[in-house]
């Protein structure tokens, strides 16, 4: 049996960031990875998807720029090199991560993990039908998360529904496309394949998109997705081959018919196939409960990312690693860690043209608190770099939540150009418990588009 100082199950953003990390302070590291180092957000997550809807937006550029004075004759998508740039880029960032584990001295070994009591895990590789035996003074679990596959009648086995997984992969643009789930990654699907030419329905049985954003922001982005369909406040009930029947709250019943249909419903974290419940770890709400500082109920085991059911985001899960990190190294150290994984000051981004991005309380939440609020909205428009790079009518607002007794602000939204570029400055200025006058008093560099923070937060009377 190998002895390791941490083992790491899983090697998405959490646990290769965590492994990096404590390589790098000569912590002997194994990293257990039952597919391809990166997780979900390298291979079949964030760096796909972005990859692709970059291609979109390029290709939204040629086909828009005569209003700018710039004509492309015969613009066109050649979806099989879009397809395989995304590969190429994946594979570009995956081996990059995979040089930087060797080069810090992290064993990479490949197979599937199990917990087997004490310190111990049982690394199954199928390839040599063989089992390794490995164990370690401490242990975090990264196993991180996959798609809900809800129990609709017709579903399952059908050819045409594919998750996101199966999106990434298509052959071809499809004609149409049912998207049953407005969240973060089906709207950010829908945004893609529609900018691309495909007919795009998007059902959502809210009565807003996205729940994460504020409901009028969220609004705002539906109406610049606008050769998109939106329905909601419906209910799939069934799919019979590629036909998605609904029914919307009004008791309205129909069907829409799409060459693909995508099920994004949500993803649940993994919390299953790799002895959690055996081994005694502690399960909420199917997902392993982790403290601030990410340690589970079994001593010496750490549990961060979707796993932890906190957050379903990859710069989450950086950060759930650098506090566990901080942590372990700590109790290696016979010292306390004072970092603490804080989830309210982590911002979201939604990749769709417009992008959106967030941070902290909507405007509901922060009533719902009983804080008294000032609201300070600013459309992107006031920017000049704005207007000279999207036109008179593109789609942009800033939304600040603030308290009014003492302007400190609760909350961001955003939609619009580089919203996702601009986020993490406001998801400081929440983490610091900035006011509004701290961000009067920033001077902004002119013309960019970051000016409308400043612009929304003059805009104040308070
Ligand atoms: P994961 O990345 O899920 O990695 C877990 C790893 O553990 C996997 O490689 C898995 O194979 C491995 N594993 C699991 N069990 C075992 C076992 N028993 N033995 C060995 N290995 C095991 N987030 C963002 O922040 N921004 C985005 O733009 C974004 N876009 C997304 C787009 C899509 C389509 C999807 C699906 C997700 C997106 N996400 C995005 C979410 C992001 O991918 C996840 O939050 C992130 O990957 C979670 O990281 P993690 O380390 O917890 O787990």
């Amino acid at each position: 049996m190998s002895h390791y100082d941490v083992i790491i199950l899983g090697s998405g953003p959490g646990g290769y960031l965590a492994a990096e990390r404590l390589a790098a302070k000569k912590i002997k590291v194994a990293l257990i990875e039952k597919e391809e180092i990166g997780g979900t957000c390298l291979n079949i997550g964030c760096v796909p998807t972005k990859t692709l809807l970059n291609s979109a937006k390029l290709y939204a550029h040629s086909v828009e720029g005569a209003k700018f004075g710039i004509e492309v004759e015969g613009a066109k998508v050649n979806w099989t090199r879009v397809q395989a740039w995304k590969d190429e880029v994946v594979a570009r960032l995956r081996r990059s991560v995979e040089f930087t584990l060797k080069k810090e001295g992290v064993d990479i070994v490949r197979g599937w993990g199990m917990l087997a009591g004490g310190h111990k895990v049982v690394v199954r590789q199928e390839a040599a039908s063989a089992e390794v035996e490995l164990d370690a003074d401490q242990i975090i679990v990264a196993t991180g998360g996959s798609p809900v596959m809800p129990p609709i009648p017709g579903a399952k086995n059908n050819p045409a529904v594919v998750d996101s997984t199966g999106m990434l992969a298509l052959k071809e643009i499809p004609a149409s496309i049912c998207v049953i789930g407005g969240g973060v990654i089906g709207v950010e699907f829908a945004s893609l394949f529609s900018s691309l030419g495909s007919k795009v329905t998007v059902i959502e049985m809210m009565d807003e998109i996205v729940p994460v954003m504020d409901p009028q922001m969220a609004m705002a982005l539906r109406n610049a997705l606008k050769q998109v369909t939106f329905m909601r406040s419906t209910k799939v009930t069934a799919i019979e081959g590629s036909k998605v029947l609904y029914e919307a709250k009004t008791g309205e019943k129909g069907a829409v018919e799409a060459s693909v249909i995508l099920m994004s419903v949500g993803r649940k974290a993994n919390i299953e196939g790799w002895g959690a419940q055996e081994a005694g770890l502690e399960i909420r709400n199917r997902a392993v409960v982790a403290d601030a500082r990410l340690r589970t109920n079994l001593p010496g085991v750490w549990a961060i990312g979707d796993v932890t059911g906190k957050s379903q985001l990859a710069h989450a899960a950086y950060r759930m690693a650098e506090v566990a990190v901080a942590d372990i190294l700590a109790v290696r150290a016979g010292t306390k860690s004072a970092a603490q994984f804080v989830p309210e000051t982590v911002p979201w981004a939604l990749f769709s043209l417009p992008e959106a991005a967030g941070v902290g309380l909507t405007e509901k939440e922060a009533v719902a608190r009983g804080y008294e609020v000032a609201v300070l909205k600013t459309p992107y428009a006031v920017s000049g770099r704005f207007v000279a790079e999207n036109g008179l009518t593109a789609s942009g607002s800033i939304k600040i939540i603030a308290e009014k007794t003492t302007g400190r602000i609760l909350g961001v939204a955003m939609l619009g150009a580089y919203a996702s570029e601009h986020i993490w400055g406001l998801a400081l200025a929440l983490e610091r418990r900035l006011t509004l006058s701290a961000l009067q008093e920033m001077v902004f560099p002119h013309p960019t588009v970051s000016e409308v923070i400043r612009e929304a937060a003059w805009s104040a009377n308070l």
